[in-house]
């Protein structure tokens, strides 16, 4: 993984889109396919009094040309009357100033990319200058692909021309096969995200990774178990009869089951806990250990180095590196350990002092 380059002094999310109940929903549809059909949602959502913030694509970007591609405009202020009737804070998908300029003359409160937009550093870099010296908030979808420097260069770009207000969202990656999921969760690059930006706050869009509404359930608890921030969740009156993302979207009424079923965790700062501290202390001194010993090892690969280099031996012997797996492997897996882990774990030590010899042995 690419280090980041600096730190990100943004805004906590509280400050510009609260909570009216925990976690944090952003909910809507899709798209706004007509008048009646963003007004009955956002009129059920509101019932529901689980949902933060109303969402909506009213540009679409489809796959394939001669697919609904939205209303553009005209939707724009079917969401105003959202926001008048039931005040709900508005976002809206934006992958061009074009859209921008729309939705700032609109009101539109919270714009957020996509993520086809978010592969293109030439897009996001129109797309934040265009907005230089405007005080709006901005959700960056991860890209397509599995990228996290990518993801972090279009944050960048945002704070870069004075975009304090930024969140990052979790929509999963796309993957040529398709197994469980629509976009692979991938959850190690959130994870290595919030590591990175601890103060950046991270949503998880569970539609969007889920891809069915079977799924949505145990990946917003996922979710929530890895402290992201907030949900975004599709919700349509008519789910069925979505003209897109058909089979992920959740009837409001669905969507505030979902929320009220998701068991919210706390954090060990919220929650001091002695037990988990002493636990905590034990795992701090393996790690230790581990490390050191990782240490001492590659000492002696150093040596075994000079050594080879002295008698001429080939860095590579693969018997010997078999030989040295099976008995790792069988001695690991006796102790409880998974085969698979062993096994990354051996080839990591492997490569490393493959790495090392190799600037010894020339
Ligand atoms: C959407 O939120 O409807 C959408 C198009 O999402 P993504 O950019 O994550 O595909
Ligand atoms: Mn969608």
């Amino acid at each position: 993984m690419e280090a980041p380059a600096k730190q990100l002094h943004v805004q906590p999310i509280e400050k510009w889109l609260p909570a009216v109940h925990k976690p944090l929903v952003i909910s809507g549809p899709c798209s706004a396919e007509s008048r009646e059909q963003v007004l009955n949602t956002a009129a059920r959502l509101h019932a529901t009094g689980v949902v933060s913030a109303f969402r909506s694509g009213v540009w679409k970007p489809r796959t394939r040309p001669g697919a609904f591609e939205g209303h553009g405009e005209t939707a724009l202020q079917w969401l105003k009357e959202v926001h008048e009737l039931y005040g709900f804070p508005l976002t809206v998908e934006v992958a061009t100033p074009k859209h921008v300029e729309a939705c700032l003359k609109a009101g539109i409160h919270i714009l957020w990319i996509g993520a086809r937009t978010s592969v293109n550093p030439f897009s996001i870099q129109e797309l934040a200058e265009s907005l230089k010296g405007v005080d709006i908030p901005v959700m960056v979808k991860n890209p397509l692909n599995p990228d996290l420097a990518l993801w972090i260069g279009v944050i960048e770009r945002f704070y870069m021309n004075g975009i304090t207000k930024l969140a990052a969202i979790h929509r999963g990656f796309n993957t040529y096969e398709k197994n469980r999921y629509r976009n692979e969760p991938l959850w190690n690059i959130p994870i290595d995200l919030k590591s990175n930006f601890p103060e950046l706050p991270l949503i998880c869009d569970p539609s969007h990774i889920a891809g069915k509404r079977s799924l949505l359930q145990e990946v917003a608890q996922q979710a929530l178990l890895l402290d992201m921030n907030g949900l975004m969740i599709e919700a349509h009156c008519r789910p069925e009869k979505a003209l897109t993302d058909v089979a992920q979207q959740l009837t409001p009424e669905d969507l505030s089951l979902l929320v009220t079923r998701l068991k919210i965790p706390t954090t060990a700062e919220e929650n001091p806990c002695k037990e988990l501290e002493i636990l905590r202390k034990r795992i701090d001194e393996f790690d230790l250990q581990l490390i050191n010993t990782l240490s001492k090892r590659m000492q002696v690969v150093n040596e075994i180095a000079h050594l080879k280099n002295d008698c001429k031996m080939t860095i590579l012997q693969v018997k010997r590196w078999n030989q040295v797996i099976e008995t790792r492997m069988h001695e690991g897996i006796e102790k409880g350990l998974s085969e698979k882990f062993l096994k990354d774990f051996l080839d990591l030590i492997h490569k490393e002092s493959i790495e090392l010899q190799s600037k010894i042995i020339k």
